[in-house]
């Protein structure tokens, strides 16, 4: 089929299939069975995209994909945004582990966590940092020792987010004491069910608990599930981080994050306008370089979609995403916060529900530049692996 013959199918397909309910900002599920989606639209929504495969689009359609080529791909995107569509699925499954497997599992992991992940029947969490274990990662102490058929895993995580829901984890741990810090680490699978795994929200002073400490005793991951070669595991933990930095997948869950009103329009309610423009000129190119740098950013990004043979994550270059992103993200919430004043730090019901979720999204652009490695990890990665600087 052309790519023209595509674009007007996959028109017509979204127009009469996403409902009015999944365009615009709103609820995405992340994989869990354990959290209901409340919207029916949203549920329908995510119903229509497992059938059609288009929840992990570009994958294998054997894994519960959609098959679709990079160029299809990428128009798929394209008219997603042209309506305003919502992701139809967004979690740690689609955008970590499973292009993860994809280029590491065995058949069997494939086939066996891939089309669960597709569907939406399966919420993953990660398993990386410890205490004193973050930016020097590699440093990571939790233990594994096989005995028969399974490594039995003994340690701590910290900060896992999700993992209170969470079905799996994917887990860095110690496999070779001896070796050199990077060479002695190994990537498994481990279900969370099950009765050496330990997790311990942690609260936060806004009383709620997105991430957690996770404890490990006798716990047991199958010798199935190790990913890679055993003690070869920082290979994979690394590629799974290219995955997670490189905000691909916010080209289509950002389909519809074009926020509720533009910042131009917040600016004009409370500066006023002159002419149609911003009244104040220094508000309005501040807001005019936040949008450009935006547009810059997302073009970039598809541009590495369409460049790349087979749709796949770029490498270390994936932290100049990281970082531009986060910084972006920061710049408009701080654009933001600031136009709406003293509106704009709502905590009790004295402020409307929109001002209480832009002062938490705030607070939740200040952890953007620490997950995921902080921007300072992803400069030094930046210098080292993509300029070639010495270390
Ligand atoms: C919202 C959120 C969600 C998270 N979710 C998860 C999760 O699901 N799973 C998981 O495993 N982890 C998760 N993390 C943890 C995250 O990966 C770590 O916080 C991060 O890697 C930094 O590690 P640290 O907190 O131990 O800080 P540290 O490593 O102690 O760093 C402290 C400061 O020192 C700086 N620094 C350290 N080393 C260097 C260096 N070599 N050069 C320059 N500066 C340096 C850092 O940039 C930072 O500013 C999450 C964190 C947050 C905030």
């Amino acid at each position: 089929m052309s790519l023209d013959s595509f674009r007007q199918e996959t028109r017509a397909w979204l127009e009469e299939n996403c409902p009015a309910g999944a365009r615009g900002p709103g609820e995405v599920s992340n994989g869990s069975t354990k959290i209901e989606i409340t919207d029916p639209d949203t549920r329908l929504w995510l119903e229509r995209m497992v059938e059609k495969g288009w929840t992990v689009a570009n994958w294998p359609k054997q894994y519960g994909g959609g098959g679709l080529s990079t160029a299809e791909y990428v128009v798929l995107i394209e008219e997603m945004r042209r309506i305003r569509a919502r992701a139809a699925l967004s979690s740690f499954g689609t955008s970590m582990i499973g292009p993860t497997l994809l280029e590491y599992g065995t058949e069997e992991q494939k086939q066996r966590h891939l089309p669960r992940i597709a569907r939406a029947e399966v919420e993953w969490c990660q398993g990386y940092s410890e205490p004193g274990s973050g930016s020097d990662l590699a440093s990571l102490q939790t233990q594994a020792v096989l005995e028969g058929d399974n490594y039995v895993i003994n340690g701590q995580k910290i900060w896992t987010s999700g993992a209170h829901n969470a079905d799996w984890m994917f887990i860095l741990v110690r496999t070779d004491k001896e070796a050199p810090k990077h060479e002695g680490i190994s990537f498994m699978l481990l279900p969370m069910d099950q009765e050496g795994v330990t997790v311990k929200p942690i609260k936060l002073l806004s009383g709620e608990s997105p991430f957690n400490e996770t404890f490990f005793d006798d716990a047991l991951a199958a010798r199935d599930d190790l990913v890679g070669e055993l003690n070869r595991g920082w290979t994979v933990g690394k590629r799974l981080l290219q995955h997670e930095r490189s905000g691909m997948e916010s080209l289509v869950s950002g389909s519809a994050s074009a926020k509720t009103s533009s910042l131009a329009d917040v600016a004009k309610t409370f500066l006023g306008e002159v002419n149609g423009k911003i009244a104040n000129p220094i508000t309005r190119d501040e807001i005019l370089n936040y949008e450009m740098d935006s547009v810059a950013l997302h073009l970039t990004q598809r541009r590495v979609v369409e460049e790349s043979q087979d749709g796949a994550t770029p490498g270390p270059a994936t932290s100049i995403f990281k970082v531009v992103s986060t910084e972006l993200e920061q710049d408009h919430s701080d654009l933001l916060t600031r136009l709406h004043g003293s509106r704009a730090f709502g905590v009790d019901n004295n402020f409307t529900v929109p001002e209480i979720e832009m002062t938490k999204q705030f607070f939740f652009s200040r952890a953007a530049s620490i997950y995921s490695g902080s921007n300072e990890i992803q400069r030094n990665i930046i210098a080292k692996r993509v300029l070639g600087l010495p270390d």
